[in-house]
């Protein structure tokens, strides 16, 4: 095999507590993070005549040189395991960027998922998210999706199962938050720390939950940091709720918002609303089922590239 092809899919965080602020600088978080119906694409070939990885991406605001997550995962990778070869990635790019969407991490765990396939590492899932977790800290947790408790920087990541069926709306402003920015933020906006509540303390407890009983445990610490300047998040969540969704949180550290529903008919009646009387970009998709799936590409030279 020498072609493989990755999906990416996004995240949402169901609930994002940010604690404690660490020895190191970094805040230590409690999440339940899901994955969602919504993908990039990775097409990563190898070119074992050659050295060095060769980047595409059809986004043209990303860099395609050693910043982008991708090739930094690709590098990480090729140290790791001792190898010198070429490398051929495209990414065709449909989550949006600095959305709170996680899509640079789950495009770096996509390479390195692709990669451990491809150059038959025989890597383990909790083997990849150590390699992976000096990326980013959301990456870690895209190799035991769809539904997970991510805890500390990251790096701790205990796989849950939900039950159940629910639709995502995600709906964007169309202008990008640095997670950086939104860390400043909360420093200067709040007090103290609260105490994680004793629904999530429980719900830390259990290898599987239910979407009702995760339904009105959902937070976002960054909600109250952000409302200040960002008026237009709360627009949303309103106008979420007015169209059906049980709850609507912002995810990661913004700019979007989602909606639980319980139906697709529901979905998909709210994106099409909410984008016509708004113009915000919207997506209707299913969570809970969405994970790191790889498809292999062969022979390579029917790989579309370009
Ligand atoms: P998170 O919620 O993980 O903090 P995010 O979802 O808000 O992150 P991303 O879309 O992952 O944001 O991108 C964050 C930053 O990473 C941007 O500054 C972007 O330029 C950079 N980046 C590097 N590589 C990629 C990539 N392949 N896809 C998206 N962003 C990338």
């Amino acid at each position: 095999m020498s072609g493989i092809r990755v999906h990416a899919p996004a995240k949402v965080n169901l609930i994002l507590r940010v604690l404690d602020r660490r020895t190191d600088g970094y805040h230590n978080l409690w999440s339940l993070m899901q994955t969602v119906g919504l993908e990039d694409e990775l097409h990563i070939q190898l070119q074992p005549e050659t050295t060095g990885v060769c980047l595409r991406c059809d986004d043209p605001t990303l860099p395609t040189d050693g910043r982008n997550l991708v090739a930094r995962a690709a590098s990480v990778v090729l140290e790791r395991a001792g190898l010198s070869v070429g490398l051929d990635i495209r990414i065709v790019k449909r989550i949006p960027v600095s959305a709170g969407l996680g899509g640079g991490s789950s495009d770096a765990a996509a390479t390195i998922v692709g990669l451990n396939r491809l150059l038959c590492l025989g890597w383990s899932a909790p083997e990849m998210a150590h390699v992976g977790q000096v990326l980013g800290s959301d990456v870690p947790f895209f190799f035991f999706a769809p539904t997970a408790q991510v805890r500390a920087r990251g790096e701790d990541v205990v796989p849950m199962r939900l039950i159940g069926e629910r639709w995502i709306v995600l709906l964007n402003p169309g202008f990008p938050i640095q997670t950086q920015w939104a860390y400043d933020r909360l420093a200067a906006t709040r007090s103290g720390m609260t105490a994680l509540s004793q629904g999530i303390t429980r719900l830390a407890g259990k290898t599987q939950v239910d979407w009702d009983e995760v339904l009105p445990l959902m937070e976002n610490d960054f909600e109250a940091a952000l409302a200040p300047t960002h008026h237009v998040l709360e627009k949303m969540k309103r106008a979420l709720i007015s169209q059906g969704a049980q709850v609507a949180l912002v995810s990661g550290s913004g700019a979007t918002v989602f909606g639980v529903f319980p139906y697709e008919e529901s979905a998909v009646q709210a994106r099409d609303g909410l984008k016509r009387q708004h113009g915000w970009w919207a997506s209707a998709i299913r969570a809970g089922s969405s994970s790191l799936g790889s498809h292999e590409t062969f022979p390579l030279n029917c790989l579309q590239v370009g």
